[in-house]
């Protein structure tokens, strides 16, 4: 694990900040997730240079909000964070403080940490340091705050949801005293901007242990202070599995509503036009599968991934549906003669010129009813055929 290229940048870092006089240390998940054993995402280093010193010792740096005191080192290609010993300033409206201090000891910087699991650091040699007893925590599974838990989520609500997010990424347990100060604070939610409940809510879809997040997202009353009035709360998310796909939790989400809105809810949640029209799409899917097996207009109309999801989805909302292998679905999809307007062989101009008319609305109606007949094999999709077809069986009044 030492010897990934990431930590080997990390350590020359550290070892060229001490050479200089300074202290610097591995700090926040990635000494969490090496403890663990576990890939770490991105690597932070803290230190007490200050970044214009940080700027000075290394070629190759970025700025990267020089005011919270975090500059981009770039040490043999690999960027990584280095970030000042800090506390933060007031907390004046339970969300990011005003500002920041920095502050000349790593256990300052500690204590203002989140968890003890994320207050450990680490030295260039691969020592802890564990201030809070974040080594026992990890071991026994257990999230807590640093300190008063009250008073952690009073200054950053994020917090709480952090917290959830992460029994769903790790399988963790809430700590009770941990559990009940977010019970008491949960209205606070509604400090916290919805792109920062979007991020963790989706970071939960991506995750391990949804069922297990999601139990707790009630359990802590969270999920009652989540923008819109949509239900979280629901038996059914324990047996969704772990999709780890953040299209497919949007759209059950979504689904277990009394009325399904895929638009709303994309639209409380900030979610991109993109990701909207595919929730529309397998919440309209799942519905349809809900009701009947999917017919070849379905199989046709909806992409392949939409399909199988929700099939999927369906054996969860709806236990009564007869279930169909994916594979069969994906197989009766792939069959069909076409799979787009786009793989018609013939084109409207094609058409014009055989029925020696004119291009006019008549057109488009004749060219969806060749799309469907060519769909549903009446005619197969060949230049002669659909020539004759069109010619003699087509409704060429339209
Ligand atoms: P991930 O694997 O998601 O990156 P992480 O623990 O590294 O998890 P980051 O958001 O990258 O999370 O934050 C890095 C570190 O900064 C955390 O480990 C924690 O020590 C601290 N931190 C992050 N957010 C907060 C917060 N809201 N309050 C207090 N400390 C925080
Ligand atoms: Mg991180």
């Amino acid at each position: 694990m030492f010897t990934t290229e990431q930590w080997q940048a990390g350590k020359k870092i550290i070892e060229t900040l001490i050479q200089h006089g300074y202290e610097a240390v591995f700090v926040g998940g990635a000494v969490r997730d090496f403890v663990r054993h576990k890939i770490a995402n991105d690597i932070d280093i803290a230190t007490s240079a200050l970044p214009s010193e940080v700027k000075f010792i290394f070629k190759r740096t970025v700025d990267l909000g020089l005011a919270h005191g975090t500059v981009l080192v770039i040490e043999n290609h690999v960027p990584i964070e280095v970030t000042t010993f800090r506390t933060e300033g007031e907390y004046t409206d339970h969300r990011r403080p005003s500002d920041v201090k920095f502050v000349l000891s790593l256990e300052e910087d500690l204590k203002r940490r989140d968890f003890t699991m994320n207050a450990l650091a680490m030295t260039a040699n691969f020592h802890l340091i564990d201030l809070f007893d974040g080594q026992r925590d990890l071991h026994n599974g257990i999230i807590r705050t640093v300190g008063e838990p009250t008073d952690r989520f009073k200054e950053d609500a994020l917090r709480m949801l952090r917290a959830v997010r992460f029994t769903a990424q790790l399988g963790f347990s809430i700590d009770s005293l941990t559990l009940d100060a977010i019970k008491l604070c949960s209205n606070d939610l509604a400090y916290v901007s919805v792109e920062r409940l979007t991020a963790e809510l989706e970071k939960m879809w991506l995750s391990k242990h949804l069922g297990k997040g999601m139990s707790y997202l009630g359990q802590s009353n969270l999920a009652k202070h989540l923008p819109g009035d949509f239900q979280f709360e629901d038996a059914r998310w324990k047996y969704l599995g772990n999709p780890q796909n953040v299209l497919v939790c949007w759209s059950f989400l979504c689904l277990l509503q009394e009325i399904p809105n895929g638009s709303d809810l994309a639209t409380i949640f900030k979610l991109s036009n993109e990701l909207k029209q595919q929730i529309n799409h397998l919440v309209n899917a799942t519905q349809i599968r809900c009701e009947r097996l999917f017919t070849i207009d379905d199989l046709y109309h909806f992409e392949e991934n939409i399909l199988v999801q929700a099939e999927l989805l369906s054996r969860v909302l709806c236990s009564d549906s007869q279930q169909i292998p994916v594979e069969l679905i994906v197989q009766r999809k792939q069959s069909l003669p076409i799979q787009s307007f786009r793989e018609l062989v013939i084109s409207g101009q094609d058409v014009m010129e055989w029925l020696n008319k004119p291009g006019g609305p008549w057109l488009k109606d004749m060219l969806s009813q060749i799309e469907h007949a060519v769909l549903h094999q009446k005619v197969a999709n060949n230049a002669t055929k659909l020539k004759e077809w069109i010619m003699n069986e087509s409704n060429s009044e339209v």
